[in-house]
C-alpha cells in the first residue's frame, strides 16, 4: 500500500464534519481567487489548486452542505443538477471520459467539509482507488 498523501493526513485532522464556512464560501463570495470554469445560480465550477489529472475540476453547490451525507430526500434536485453540470463540463473538457469522486467524512479522506464533485480526466485512470 502507498503511503498517505498530504492531502489524506489533512483529512484525517478533520475528526468530525466542522458545520461552518470553509474556503469555499470564500470562493463562492469571490472573496478568494480560483479559476472558475462555470457557475450558474445553483453551483459553482472551479479547476482544482492541487490537480491530481491533466483535468481536475470541482463542482460545488453555492448552499452550504458539509457531506454527501448531510444531504436530505428532498436534495434531489441539486445533487442532480451538480451531477449534471460535471456531464456537461466533463464531456466537453475530457471527451474520452472522466472519473467521478465525492470523498465523504474522515474514511474517504474528505479535507473540505463542503460538498463537492471532483471530475478528473485527460489520462487514463487506474482501478482501485486506494
Ligand atoms: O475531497 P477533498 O475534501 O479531499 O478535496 C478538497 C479539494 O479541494 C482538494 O483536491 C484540494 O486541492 C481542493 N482545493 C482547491 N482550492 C482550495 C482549497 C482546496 O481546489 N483553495
Amino acid at each position: 500500500r502507498r503511503p498517505y498523501s498530504d492531502e489524506v493526513l489533512r483529512a484525517q485532522a478533520q475528526s468530525v464534519a466542522a458545520p461552518g464556512p470553509t474556503i469555499f464560501d470564500k470562493i463562492i463570495s469571490k472573496e478568494i481567487k480560483a479559476d472558475i470554469i462555470y457557475e450558474d445560480e445553483l453551483c459553482l465550477a472551479f479547476n482544482d489548486v492541487s490537480p491530481q489529472a491533466p483535468v481536475h475540476f470541482l463542482v460545488i453547490p453555492k448552499r452550504r452542505i458539509p457531506r454527501l451525507q448531510d444531504t436530505e430526500d428532498n436534495d434531489k434536485e441539486i445533487l442532480g443538477h451538480l451531477m449534471l453540470v460535471a456531464r456537461s463540463l466533463g464531456a466537453a473538457r475530457a471527451p474520452a471520459g472522466w472519473r467521478l469522486v465525492v470523498n465523504n467524512g474522515r474514511h474517504g479522506a474528505q479535507s473540505v467539509y463542503h460538498l463537492h464533485l471532483h471530475v478528473m480526466g485527460g489520462r487514463q485512470m487506474g482501478w482501485p482507488p486506494g
